[in-house]
């Protein structure tokens, strides 16, 4: 067997959470063997990390690209990636417009432009989206879908998106749950709560609050939640698996577990926005996002919900959006998103593992379960027969946070200016090392389009 590359003295955080100290070998992108330290071999290129700490690439469960320069994204985007650790990307595809281009150019793009492995989510929006739902899951292997349920109005205009009502959702869940594999992704906000509560906080006078607490206002708790229950509901009757994207607030996880007891698979992705910031947060509008930042005592919440697996995978919602959509215009104008794919690993090490919310292995087992959910077959786990996707982090050493260093094409971070552990040393896609101390050295197009199948993991 030729060793391609052998990364020396590792402290490798294995799926299960335990801790080996080993070396770990890499043959034509994959994994090939995790052996004591010192075991001898021949490898082209080898790395000694001196026991630093060695987890699966990061899957980014959520993320968009065209917020910034359309497919041209790709190239910044997962530029920035690779500088957070992250190896996989779950993008958005979704639009107005015939599916059968979109797709194929949104693949082909990617293909040629991004630096790290992606996957696509579907957006399910229109009517002749939805009943060719099937024949996109085939032809592209594609097996999570995405739908909204709100966004029907001037906002989902504004975003260029569309919002679906009660009959569409049924529906879509019902075509979902007959694709082999297949997770139903649905936006949970509940449209005319959202609406009311718009033009109420509009209208107040003469209130102390922030830029953040009035966008919490207006997008409240009760409208997550309650969507969230519809949707469970008819996820259930329809017989989907749902993934219900950025949980932002301990009612909605609640709303979510309640599903669970009654038997239904319902799995939940938190952002580490709603982990790291709150409403009171000096970050103001710049960190405007839908469901909205929320008020003090969610994110403890939603720590322990990843500490206990009810939280399984974390997503970034990330997208390239610059300073000038936002900063100087009310909360009601500022364009919603930012930019998180390179600071998702270094939230979840400093404010996770660091402060003592998480154990190290947790991070590992969101990468497995990320990859199960989503049936990225070869992701997710440092075992032998996976992709050799592999970080190096140092969780001594510290930095700050500046748009500069992320390299993305967004020119802020709603994280900016603190001090984070947890940027990799070393970032490697399928064996080839992708980006080292923050500079990105691999190149753009080294990264794959993952189809997907719904058959599981392969046994290595
Ligand atoms: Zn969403």
């Amino acid at each position: 067997m030729t060793i391609d590359l052998a990364l020396v003295n590792c402290r490798a955080v294995m799926p299960t959470g335990a801790i080996l100290n080993a070396d770990i070998w890499t043959t034509a992108g994959r994994i090939s063997g995790i052996v004591a330290p010192g075991t001898r071999t021949m490898a082209r290129e080898r790395y000694d990390v001196h026991g630093a700490v060695v987890l699966p690439g990061i899957i980014d469960t959520h993320f968009h690209v065209g917020f910034h320069a359309g497919v041209a994204d790709f190239e910044t985007e997962t530029r920035s990636a690779a500088v957070g650790g992250v190896t996989t990307t779950c993008v958005f595809v979704r639009g107005l417009d015939d599916y059968g281009e979109l797709i194929p150019a949104h693949i082909g793009a990617g293909e040629d432009r991004a630096y790290v492995d992606f996957a696509v989510h579907l957006g399910v929006l229109t009517e002749a989206q939805l009943s060719a739902v099937g024949d996109w899951a085939q032809r592209y292997g594609i097996r999570s879908f995405k739908m909204y349920t709100c966004y029907r109005s001037a906002e989902g205009e504004q975003l260029r998106i569309r919002g679906q009502d009660d009959g569409f959702l049924l529906e879509g869940l019902t075509r979902i749950a007959s694709i082999p594999g297949a997770v139903a992704l649905v936006h949970c906000e509940n449209q005319e709560i959202v609406e009311r509560a718009i033009t109420q906080t509009r209208a107040l006078a003469g209130v102390q609050l922030t830029d953040l607490e009035l966008w919490d206002r207006s997008r409240p708790v009760v409208a997550e939640v309650e969507a969230i229950r519809r949707v469970c509901y008819l996820a259930g009757r329809a017989g989907a698996e749902l993934l219900i994207p950025h949980v932002s607030s301990a009612d909605a996880l609640a709303a979510i577990e309640e599903a669970r007891g009654r038997g239904q698979a319902v799995h939940a992705e938190t952002c580490p926005h709603y982990l790291a910031l709150d409403s009171a947060d000096a970050i103001g509008v710049l960190g405007k996002i839908n469901p909205p930042i929320r008020g003090q005592g969610h994110a403890a919440a939603l720590w322990a919900g990843i500490r206990t697996g009810s939280i399984e995978v974390v997503g970034t919602d990330h997208g390239a959006v610059l300073r000038a959509r936002k900063a100087g215009q009310s909360v009601w104008d500022a364009s919603p998103g930012f930019p998180g794919v390179a600071t998702l690993l270094p939230v979840l090490m400093t404010e996770g593992v660091a402060e003592g919310r998480l154990p190290l292995g947790t991070v590992a087992r969101l990468q497995a379960n990320a990859a199960r959910i989503l049936g990225l077959e070869r992701k997710g786990q440092i075992a032998v027969g996976f992709d050799a996707d592999l970080i190096v982090v140092d969780p001594g050493h510290r930095q700050a946070v500046s748009a500069e260093r992320l390299q993305s094409a967004a020119d802020f971070s709603v994280f900016e200016g603190r001090s984070l552990v947890g940027f990799p040393q070393m970032t490697i896609l399928r064996g080839r090392v992708v980006a080292r101390d923050g500079e990105v050295v691999g190149c753009p197009g080294a990264g794959s389009y993952i189809a997907r199948t719904g058959s599981g993991h392969p046994q290595p």
